[in-house]
């Protein structure tokens, strides 16, 4: 793509880089301190924008490694945002929930001279939700002294969140989806899809396609799949899933419906895989395997680059997570947009505006695969890296 050496010299290092203790008074009267970090890479094109998870396997690395791929999503999908990350070590299951909003609160406190809505907005990741983006709003607008809900997203609508957040992401992989359906002359609906993971991405991604037209024939949870030859009734697995717990309990959900395994699930023989569960789920044992004629990657690096490689020999098309899960990032924007306005838009305004941001995002990401003879994930960085390398020639010469 002819990236001059000084941008990816300055794109290859993270700007700032925050390590705080979160010291917490436990239940017991104890004192435990906790490990956070805030990772900020790259502001060249806006505010630092991205989640907080909160989880025992966090480490520095991935913080960094997370921060930087949000840069990329939002520059794919052309927001003014930059990408940040942060995390805390810590398994918050074991925590009671005065422990956990206790040490939230902290962990705001620490954060507080390096976030705010011109500079960092945090956002919910692994095990974080719209409680934890409320107390951090909170905190953070009590230490400056007045109300500043947009200094995170993600919050409940009741204190500034968005209409559209819980189903951005689908919305916007269904957007990417029927371009590409459209572009490469297949069938938009009808097609036979598989998905895995049936959560917040996974599960309103089933009924989108379901309502679409289109035929779920698997799904499955952490737990197992479940698969109906001639599709599942969707909504019924949503409220049975709701109910008992796993898609697995949920057999009366379609024709002639039976549990199957996770790894029967990804060999299905089906039009379109949906990746929706975790990352490094496609790899070199079994991307062999895969038998879906294209796989839309909803969650956050669920192809390993060795299962990717073989995905690409075969002539498999994967519309990348950069690009196909950009939607919940740019609700977020929308969000901030909001707070900052103070101004609530319904939720047909924001799904009128997701739809252009995700269907120009999707051809300036084809027109690049055309040019550069490339798959779409490299034409998808191609797509960022060219708008993070233009905003730093402009802001400083480079
Ligand atoms: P979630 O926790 O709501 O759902 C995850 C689902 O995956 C659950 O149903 C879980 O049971 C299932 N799962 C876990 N391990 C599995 C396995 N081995 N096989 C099959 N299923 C398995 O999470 P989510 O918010 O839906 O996020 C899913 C992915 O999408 C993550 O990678 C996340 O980073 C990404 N993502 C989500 C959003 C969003 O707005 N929710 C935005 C961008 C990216």
């Amino acid at each position: 793509m002819g990236l001059s050496a000084n941008a990816r010299e300055v794109i290859s290092h993270h700007e700032r880089i925050i390590e705080v203790s979160v010291p917490v008074k436990m239940d017991d009267g104890t004192v435990r301190v906790f490990q956070g970090y805030r990772c900020q890479h790259s502001s060249a094109r806006g505010p630092y924008k991205g989640g907080i998870r909160y989880h025992p396997d966090v480490d520095l690395s991935e913080v960094k490694a997370l921060s930087a791929w949000m840069s990329m999503k939002c520059a794919v999908v052309n927001i003014p945002l930059g990408g940040g990350k942060g995390g805390i070590i810590v398994d918050s299951k074991k925590l009671s929930p005065r422990e956990l909003e206790m040490m939230t609160r902290e962990y705001a406190r620490a954060i507080t001279p390096f976030i705010g809505p011109e500079m960092d907005i945090p956002a919910p990741d692994v095990y974080t939700n719209s409680q934890i983006m409320g107390w951090i709003a909170d905190e953070y607008s009590k230490i400056q002294g007045k109300n500043v809900l947009g200094v995170v997203t993600g919050k409940a609508l009741a204190m500034g969140g968005s209409e559209g957040r819980d189903t951005a992401t689908s919305q916007g992989g269904m957007h990417v989806l029927m371009e590409f359906l459209r572009e490469t002359g297949r069938p938009t609906t009808g097609l036979r899809v598989a998905i895995q993971g049936f959560g917040n991405a996974g599960s309103f991604m089933a009924k989108f396609l379901h309502d679409a037209g289109f035929k779920v024939v698997a799904v499955s949870d952490s737990k197992s799949g479940l698969f109906a030859a001639d599709g599942l009734n969707i909504e019924q697995v949503m409220s049975c899933k709701a109910e008992k717990g796993a898609v697995s309990e949920c057999t009366m959900a379609g024709n002639a419906a039976s549990v199957i395994s996770n790894a029967d699930l990804l060999a299905i023989d089906c039009d379109i895989l949906v990746l929706s569960a975790l990352e490094n789920q496609v790899t070199k044992d079994n991307a062999e395997l895969v038998k879906a004629k294209v796989i839309l990657e909803l969650a956050n690096g669920p192809i390993t680059p060795e299962g990717d490689d073989i995905l690409s020999r075969r002539g498999i098309p994967v519309i990348p997570d950069i690009l196909a899960n950009a939607g919940g990032v740019t609700v977020s924007y929308f969000e901030l947009v909001q707070n900052q306005a103070n101004y609530y838009w319904s939720a047909e305004e924001v799904q009128a505006k997701l739809k252009p941001i995700m269907v120009k995002a999707w051809q300036d990401v084809s027109a690049n695969a055309a040019q550069f003879k490339c798959t779409y994930r490299e034409a998808a960085f191609i797509s960022a890296l060219k708008r993070i390398a233009d905003a730093l020639k402009w802001r400083r010469g480079i």
